[in-house]
């Protein structure tokens, strides 16, 4: 616990997840004194309710999916079952080792951390366990938590959100799963895994609708093959308990009986009652408003991370964090494209993207302007062996830079990492199909779709 109330710091960053955090330590590095003010775990949604816990139960999943499959490969084994005590010792075990380490890099860069509540009292003060830490700068980072719908009420038992999922000490026969977004997708996909039937409902016409359309329609297709139902364009209606679990009803008149309902429509801003507004800071339905450099209206006051209308992304709010630290001490930051983020669901298969969707590139450029390369990874050597299918799909301009990559398939999220390079530094395909990818990778799959681009298709079929 921290006894310097009273001194004066340069930043005082209320919320100590990926934003908050970020932002502490690049202003440390810099030379910034500041104080981190956490009323729950540092790291946040992140590292304990969020991208690690859940990457865990999906990696648990695969090891059974693999373990079921493996007379596939040659390999004989028995499936006894998933000991869900087991996955939650491991899965809290990577976030433990984590938080460790992260508690220790904090400390180590002299970062004031305070645990409690806190409430911006002013421009430039939050108050904490009733005592004040005053800042030249304030940067808020609350966060985010999960939302339900309106009149549907979490029980944290047979209704449950993404944080009770993460804790269950079960694995349910049966789940419907509302919300084919991100977060809906990976625990249906977990949870198919470990072999309950699911059902997902999701009231638009695709999962993943924020992806290019053909990714969905990839992703339903692999889904299709697991045994992964889902009602799309389906409206949720209500909810009652039953003898064994829940009847969730639909607009449309289905019905589906479970063992429970996961609730996963997105999440909403921390921010009420914590004195922003009063600071006469810009709000709109809960979200902190902000310019491209994550500056507030009032001159001392930034903000970061979920609680902003930004993408709702652990590296986001790492890169926003980053950016404000940088503004402050007068290092002329660039701001942040978004469409140039990077973006993994990490269900099975893998949906991943950068840049614009074709239909967004349309609108921008007009279809005659575009030229569009859908490259099948079952063409693929590296796919073929790990047995998964999907595709690399290009969307360029014309005689002009790459402005879309879309991917599907086992392991595609590990592919971002080169697709945002391509995506940001705007390259041409023909710069792209220069490049040799190592074989057999399914790196390579993303040179054969430049290579197509370029007019020189190397392991593609007529
Ligand atoms: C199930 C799930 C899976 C996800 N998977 C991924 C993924 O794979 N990849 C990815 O990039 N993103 C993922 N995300 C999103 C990611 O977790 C968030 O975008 C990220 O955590 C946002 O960081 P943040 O710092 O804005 O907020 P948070 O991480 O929510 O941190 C805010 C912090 O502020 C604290 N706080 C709030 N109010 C106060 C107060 N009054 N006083 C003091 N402290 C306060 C909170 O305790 C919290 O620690 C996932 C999210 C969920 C829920």
């Amino acid at each position: 616990m921290a006894n310097d109330a009273g001194a004066v710091f340069d930043v005082v960053i209320l919320g100590g997840g990926s934003g908050g955090y970020a932002c502490a330590l690049r202003a440390a590095e810099l030379g910034m004194r500041v104080v981190l003010i956490e009323k729950g775990k540092l790291g946040g949604t992140c590292l304990h309710n969020g991208c690690i816990p859940t990457k865990a139960l999906l990696h648990a999943g695969e090891v059974a999916d693999q373990t079921r499959e493996s007379e596939q490969f040659g390999v004989k084994s028995t499936f006894d079952g998933i000991d869900i005590a087991a996955v939650h010792a491991y899965k809290d075990g990577v976030i433990s080792r984590l938080f460790k380490g992260l508690t220790g890099l904090i400390k180590s860069r002299n970062i004031t951390v305070v645990e409690g509540a806190g409430k911006l009292v002013s421009p430039t003060a939050v108050e904490v366990n009733g005592q004040r830490y005053e800042g030249r700068h304030v940067v808020l980072a609350t966060g985010s938590v999960p939302k339900s719908l309106p009149g549907l009420e979490i029980d944290g038992n047979r209704v449950i959100n993404s944080d009770h999922a993460l804790v269950l000490d079960r694995v349910p026969q049966s789940a419907v799963v509302l919300g084919g977004g991100v977060i809906g997708v990976e625990f249906a996909s977990a949870w198919k895994s470990f072999g309950v039937d699911v059902t997902i409902v999701e009231a638009l016409p695709h999962l993943v609708a924020l992806e290019d359309e053909a990714s969905s329609k990839l992703l339903e297709r692999a889904f299709r093959r697991r045994g992964i139902k889902f009602e799309l364009g389906a409206r949720f209606a209500g909810v009652e308990y039953t003898d064994a679990g829940v009847k969730v009803s639909l607009e449309n008149g289905k019905q589906i009986e479970a063992e429970l309902l996961l609730v996963a429509v997105g999440r909403g801003p921390v921010s009420a009652g914590l004195g922003y507004e009063e600071a006469g800071v810009a709000m709109d339905r809960g979200y902190v408003l902000v310019d491209e450099y994550c500056a507030t209206d009032v001159p001392t006051i930034s903000a970061v991370g979920d609680l902003i209308p930004t993408l709702q992304l652990a590296h986001v709010g790492f890169g926003e964090g980053i950016l404000v630290a940088e503004r402050i001490a007068g290092l002329n930051p660039v701001p942040i494209d978004y469409a140039g983020v990077p973006r993994v669901t990490y269900c099975d298969p893998e949906v991943a993207s950068v840049g614009l969707t074709e239909a967004q590139a349309v609108e921008r450029y007009g279809s005659d302007k575009l030229a569009t390369i859908s490259y099948s990874l079952g063409g693929n050597g590296k796919s073929q062996i790990l047995k998964t299918t999907g595709q690399v799909k290009v969307v360029s301009v014309k005689d002009g830079p790459v402005v879309g990559i879309h991917m599907v398939g086992a392991r595609m999220g590990e592919l971002t990492s080169e697709a945002q390079l391509i995506y940001n530094w705007e390259a041409l395909p023909a710069e792209v199909a220069q490049l040799i990818h190592p074989h057999p990778t399914q790196s390579e799959a993303l040179g054969e779709a430049h290579l197509a681009l370029a007019g020189k298709p190397l392991h593609v079929h007529d």
